[in-house]
């Protein structure tokens, strides 16, 4: 997926917007009838909304699960030692 400028005058694909496209979600092989358009104003409302429904893992998390990974591995050898 990629977004690019609109080089032409097409309307925001967000329902009830009425503004004029600055940005297109397009990506290879996808014809133009496809794309996403979307404004400025709208593009700055979904990067809000997306950064607080879009969280992604903390690393702690990421070490975490390793770390308990290891005990039970470890766990794992001493019994069949
Ligand atoms: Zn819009």
């Amino acid at each position: 997926m990629k977004i690019v400028n609109s080089t032409t005058v097409v309307k925001c694909d967000i329902p009830n917007c009425r503004n004029t496209a600055n940005y297109i979600i397009t990506d290879d092989g996808i014809d133009e009838r496809n794309q996403f358009n979307l404004c400025a104003e709208c593009a700055m409302k979904l990067h809000d909304i997306l950064s607080v429904t879009v969280v992604p893992k903390s690393p702690e998390n990421f070490i975490k699960k390793a770390c308990k990974k290891k005990e039970a591995a470890t766990i794992r050898e001493n019994r069949y030692e």
